[in-house]
């Protein structure tokens, strides 16, 4: 505060009478999920002359985080935000740190103001109607916080892709000009693609929001299989930005290092048992293939599984190298994560481990069509792909509950992971090794789960 003394009081005066915010906050939930929630300072919102509204944000975490800044940790950061209500942009002014409730740890100024397109239905969406509607009675305002409840509560591949927004609005508000001349090897720029396998209504893109703006670019998580949204290089698997640094990178992965339901983990001493069948609907479908900078991933159409009366439906598969997962401390050449979606958004991945061996016709469908450029999708008009020839003959499996490998390694997820391994011949996994030499998250702790499977 000692800034303040020196400045004249004329101004300081204009301070606190143009900015409510020094009175007490009134913070109001605009979406809460485990680990985190996202707060509004309503007595903030105030409008510029310019006709923009300014008002204050939040992120609160469950555990704090460590600032690689300060080497201290925060568990709040606040945001400082400009919003214009009519073109639905929004940049970032300052940003604050808290070690808890009222404790600062730092604050930064944006020094590089980027203007920032609202998407429909995403968190920072919620933000802006929250800003930029009129002043509503507490009957209303009630029903309307009701509404975003539920508009929230659409699973975790919505709050997956939230988080990535969020990460690419601070980004995006963060950098500097040596952020923005980052090598984009890792960028994703993936344009809409024109043929979407699936064409209707609870699918995993209906939850993507709108078509992308020209001002953003979009990828898919590795595992949820979302589109998201991403400035830049985020995450990867080595360095600064490899898996021991993943929460570090952005408060929305913080679960990457304080959950306790991780993946991938050495499977043993699971409970031999009788496991309920898988009940497999797999069908030929067209396909799409993506490099999304993290994995070949192959989007699929109408197929699905189903375990004890829950069905699932496949959205996408793809690829890590080595096997993520391990069994009894072993790992596999490689592995593929079929990636499922129940209608409650709830995920189940399948795991079937791939050793060197024959060529498998899957995967050379695959590889004959991995596009030129990342980001880039290649839909053939005329092959389909029949999934079904990615299952080995045993269907018997260990299951545990686990999360995403990749960020922001949301936890909740059903994980199957089949026993009998599947063929691929060595020129195939020469083929993967040029494009992702390493792309497995390390093995989590278990936190003694308990993990089952198929006596
Ligand atoms: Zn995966």
């Amino acid at each position: 505060m000692r800034p303040h003394l020196t400045r004249p009081t004329a101004c300081l005066i204009a301070m606190i009478a143009t900015a409510p915010s020094l009175a007490a906050a009134a913070w109001q939930v605009i979406s809460a999920e485990p680990g985190k929630r996202v707060e509004i300072d309503r007595t903030s919102i105030r409008k510029e002359d310019n006709g923009k509204t300014v008002a204050l944000g939040r992120i609160v975490l469950e555990k704090p985080i460590i600032d690689p800044k300060t080497s201290s940790s925060y568990r709040i950061v606040q945001a400082l935000s400009r919003y214009d209500c009519n073109s639905r942009n929004y940049s970032t002014l300052k940003r604050s740190y808290f070690k808890d409730e009222g404790d600062l740890l730092r604050e930064e100024e944006v020094k590089v103001q980027i203007e920032m397109p609202v998407r429909s239905g995403m968190l920072d969406d919620k933000l802006l109607r929250e800003v930029c509607r009129p002043k509503a009675d507490d009957a209303t305002l009630a029903a309307r916080r009701t509404a975003d409840k539920v508009n929230s509560a659409t699973g975790d591949l919505r709050k997956a892709n939230e988080a990535l927004v969020q990460q690419e609005v601070r980004r995006a508000s963060m950098q500097t000009p040596a952020a923005a001349d980052r090598p984009v090897a890792e960028a994703v720029a993936s344009p809409v693609p024109r043929r979407a396998p699936r064409a209707t209504g609870a699918s995993v893109t209906s939850d993507t929001g709108p078509p992308p703006t020209t001002r953003t670019t979009r990828t898919r998580t590795a595992e949820s299989g979302e589109r998201g949204v991403n400035a830049h290089v985020q995450w990867g698997y080595e360095g600064d930005a490899g898996p021991d640094n993943w929460a570090r990178l952005s408060p929305e992965y913080a679960t990457c290092a304080s959950g306790r339901r991780q993946s991938p983990i050495d499977i043993r001493d699971g409970l031999r048992v009788d496991l309920e069948p898988i009940q497999f609907s797999y069908r030929p479908s067209h396909f799409r293939v993506i490099d999304n900078g993290h994995t070949v991933q192959v989007e699929v159409d109408g197929s699905s599984l189903s375990l004890l009366g829950k069905r699932y439906e496949l959205v996408q598969f793809h690829f890590h190298r080595p096997s993520e997962e391990r069994i009894d401390g072993r790992a596999s050449d490689m592995v593929a994560h079929l990636v499922h979606k129940s209608d409650d958004g709830k995920l189940a991945v399948l795991a079937v481990l791939l050793e060197k061996g024959s060529e498998h016709p899957i995967i050379q469908t695959v590889w004959n069509h991995l596009p030129l450029e990342k980001g880039e999708y290649v839909a053939p008009p005329d092959p389909t792909i029949d999934v079904a020839q990615l299952l080995p003959q045993d269907r018997s499996y260990h299951t545990y509950m686990g999360s995403l490998t990749t960020p922001p390694c949301t936890e909740g997820v059903l994980w199957l992971v089949l026993k009998q391994r599947q063929q691929i011949s060595a020129e195939q996994l020469a083929i993967f090794a040029r494009l992702y030499r390493n792309n497995a998250r390390p093995i989590q702790a278990t936190f003694s789960r308990m993990i089952k499977e198929t006596r």
